[in-house]
């Protein structure tokens, strides 16, 4: 048995995606919100009994290797080594060392920032050297156990300490600026960029440190920034990590929610309250990639940032995201008094467990904002509140909910229900003949697709997807199928498939765009658990379909009758509408009535 095989047989398609993806049971299988794609009903899947895993959404699939290579980016070499190591199998030789010469520029880097955490943790842990920080940290909570947890170090006051360090490891000038811990400098010697600080590593889901966030020394220079952060990098993608969520996500999961903080040091504090699911975001508020990581974890967003204008901003940013994401997300609030949770956590640390366990509805967030920021006495000042706050409640998706908020908005600026419901439909109209409001609009990669095409081309789609995956099943259904039904250019696909003629252009054609199935969640998880009939499946479209084309024909008919009755063409008129009966009986029987 090779290597590859033996890692295969030490590690399950189910262990490997889990550490990534809550998985959550479904019969003998696993499905889970799909990594690679934006869903918000799981297509994801994992076969258990024959050990792999595919996502019905974006059609990608295969092994642990493969899931680890899509989702670290890494080559299939890469992947082997990582895996390798995880379940303690000797790679042979060869295979070993190749990749030691190959290692790529990343994971050098890599290793630089494994090396220089170390050195920073022993400068911490040093009886001299690290006495002032340590009894800092002391004073603000952070304890051995949490140091040793998050590898907070500390970065001696010289100019060339970690560089020399490194440079005498065999590093390259280049290779250790491309890390971002020396600064370089055209004329002259290059220099560290972290001296007298107090280190606290970014490490990412994985495990692996790719930078720096430091915090001036206490007593050091504290007229420079009080943090600096490891620039963009090769391996720091501020976008793309997010502080914390190695050491909380098995809590994100136990709880299945996450707080999101602000600051590096709110997490580290968080913990020592026992609120362990928390993450701190790097830039001002949360990206996309960062919701998209989140997601693997967790649906349930709980914002608790700053309560400062910035604080606020990235609020309302970062509750777009998570929503525009198909996120559930809530807001905590913190006491007026309190300026961030780690000032919280060092007089009262329960609190923090209390205060973190009870959350807003974003709807009521958005109240107390637009009624902090707009004079409620004054009529500007109302239509302001009106048009920001009805622009959200028109949203809500659950009638009683939205005619709710109506009805406390009303009562809070003094104006009667029925004028603000009026206001209401005209809002929701526009939203109706734009097509659809803006977080719909991005909500889903799937709804986009289906309200940018016509229905009818979905549905051929559809058609064409089930025939792909269940051609044996379906064959004798194909066989009196009427191809008419489908465009012309359908018609050419279908006829390829039946006769089994796919090249790699009409493959490549149909992994883009027909073969993908665009079922439901409940569909999907129908076909793998063999409840759903392809065939039953396949009647279903068909009659879908062809109700569509009566539909279409049925529109045309109407706009002819009103142009005839436009030109007192009362015959023509007449025959039309005829025919329009016709066509409406007929639907009516496919319809079942
Ligand atoms: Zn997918």
């Amino acid at each position: 048995m090779d290597a590859k095989e033996q890692v295969k047989e030490n590690l399950t398609v189910a262990d490997l995606v889990g550490e990534y993806v809550k998985l959550d049971k479904a019969g003998i299988n696993h499905k889970a919100l799909c990594p690679f794609h934006n869903e918000k009903t799981p297509s994801f899947m994992v076969n258990t009994e024959r050990n792999f895993w595919y996502c019905f959404g974006c059609q990608r699939g295969g092994d642990i290797f493969s899931f680890l290579m899509e989702i670290e980016g890494l080559d299939f070499h890469q992947a082997l080594i990582r895996l390798a190591e995880k379940t303690n199998i000797e790679l042979p030789k060869f295979q070993g060392k190749v990749s030691v010469e190959n290692r790529t520029k990343k994971q050098k880097a890599s290793e630089i920032l494994e090396i220089s955490t170390k050195v920073y943790s022993k400068y911490l842990k040093h009886p001299e050297i690290g006495k002032v920080i340590r009894e800092y940290l002391k004073k603000r909570k952070i304890d051995k156990q949490l140091i040793s947890d998050f590898r907070i170090g500390y970065a001696p006051n010289e100019w060339r300490k970690i560089l020399k360090y490194l440079r005498n490891k065999g590093y390259s000038i280049t290779e250790i600026a491309d890390t971002g811990l020396s600064v370089p400098k055209e004329s002259g010697e290059d220099y560290d960029r972290f001296r007298d600080r107090i280190m606290f590593p970014v490490i990412n889901e994985t495990g692996i440190v790719v930078g720096y966030s430091a915090r001036v020394a206490p007593g050091g220079d504290e007229k420079s920034a009080k943090y600096i952060n490891t620039p963009q990098s090769l391996v720091y993608d501020k976008s793309r990590v997010l502080y914390g969520l190695y050491q909380g996500k098995a809590a994100i999961r136990k709880e299945d929610s996450v707080v999101v903080v602000e600051g590096n040091v709110d997490v580290i504090a968080s913990h020592y309250a026992e609120v362990k699911n928390v993450v701190a975001i790097s830039g001002t508020a949360l990206s996309v990639e960062q919701v998209r990581i989140l997601k693997r974890y967790t649906q349930n967003v709980k914002l608790c940032l700053d309560a400062d204008e910035a604080g606020r901003k990235a609020t309302s940013r970062s509750i777009q995201t998570c929503l525009q994401e198909g996120m559930e997300v809530e807001v905590i609030l913190l006491p007026k008094r309190i300026k961030d949770i780690g000032d919280l956590v060092i007089d009262e640390a329960k609190n923090w467990k209390n205060i973190s366990k009870k959350t807003i509805p974003v709807i009521k967030y958005f109240f107390e904002e637009s009624f902090a920021k707009n004079d409620s006495n004054d009529v500007r000042g109302k239509k302001n509140i009106a048009k920001e706050l009805l622009n959200i409640i028109k949203d809500i998706a659950d009638p009683i909910e939205q005619s709710y908020w109506i009805k406390k908005l009303s009562l809070k600026i003094d104006i009667e229900e029925e004028v603000l419901t009026n206001v209401l439909e005209k809002v929701s109209l526009k939203k109706d003949i734009v097509g659809s409001s803006r977080i719909e609009q991005l909500s889903q990669e799937n709804t986009t697709e289906r309200s940018n095409k016509p229905k009818g081309a979905v549905l051929e789609e559809r058609l064409l997807g089930l025939f792909a995956l269940f051609s044996e099943e379906l064959s004798g259904e194909v066989k009196i199928f009427n191809t008419e039904l489908l465009s012309e250019e359908n018609q050419k696909i279908f006829q390829k498939l039946k006769t089994k003629d796919v090249d790699d252009e009409l493959n490549q054609q149909l992994n883009k765009s027909a073969l993908r199935i665009k079922y439901s969640h409940d569909k999907v998880q129908g076909f793998i658990e063999n409840e759903i009939d392809p065939k039953i499946e396949w009647n279903n479209v068909i009659s879908n379909l062809e109700t569509e084309s009566i539909d279409r024909k049925m529109n045309l008919i109407k706009k002819d009758i009103q142009k005839a009755e436009e030109l007192d063409d009362d015959a023509s008129a007449e025959i039309l509408q005829q025919e329009w009966t016709i066509l409406a009986e007929r639907r009516q029987k496919l319809k079942g009535f």
